[in-house]
């Protein structure tokens, strides 16, 4: 599987108030050069864009909740973020047909969680990118509990390979340059 990645998609703003991914985000918007690589491709996306417009977490429910296969499937779900949810499924690909083989979704958090990475899957390539990392900042840590499975709701679980990566601590709606 992870001799043909070519598509990759880096998300921000999942939580409308996490500033550090946003940010990174709409820098890759603007220098795109920066995710140019020779053997894939790398898209971006701004998750949840009213709630950044509104630097909230989110608008009517948890859009990092909203992936389950069955609330993908169910369409009497209507809400803001449960309409948002189906139209990046649609975009990125559902689950058992992902559009993109890695996915990276950039969180902040209050908690004092440095820079984790949380892989999607129990994938050896995740473990593997996850080390290569540990390798390249000595604050990156690795945490793969009960949710490091694709029946989760969240946003990283529409492909197998991936991660969230959680910085902190931070308060919401606040930029702090170094983590950035
Ligand atoms: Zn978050």
């Amino acid at each position: 599987m992870t001799a043909s990645i070519r598509k990759v998609a880096i998300v921000g703003g999942t939580h409308g108030n996490e500033l550090t991914g946003i940010y990174l985000v709409k820098k890759f918007q603007q220098f795109p050069e920066l995710l140019h690589r020779s053997s894939f491709e790398c898209e971006t996306l701004l998750a949840n864009p009213q709630a950044i417009a509104l630097n909230r977490r989110y608008i009517d429910r948890d859009l990092n909740r909203c992936f389950a296969t069955e609330d993908l499937a169910n369409l009497e779900l209507t809400g803001y973020e449960d309409l948002l949810a189906k139209e990046i499924a649609n975009r990125l690909g559902d689950k058992d047909r992902p559009k993109f083989d890695v996915i990276i979704d950039l969180h902040s958090t209050t908690s004092n969680m440095g820079l984790t990475i949380l892989p999607s899957s129990r994938q050896p390539f995740n473990f593997r990118m996850a080390a290569y990392l540990t390798t390249l900042h000595p604050d990156v840590r690795v945490a793969c509990g009960v949710r490091c499975s694709q029946d989760d709701p969240m946003l990283r679980t529409l492909s197998l390979l991936g991660c969230t990566i959680e910085v902190g601590a931070i308060a919401q709606g606040i930029l702090d340059v170094a983590l950035f």
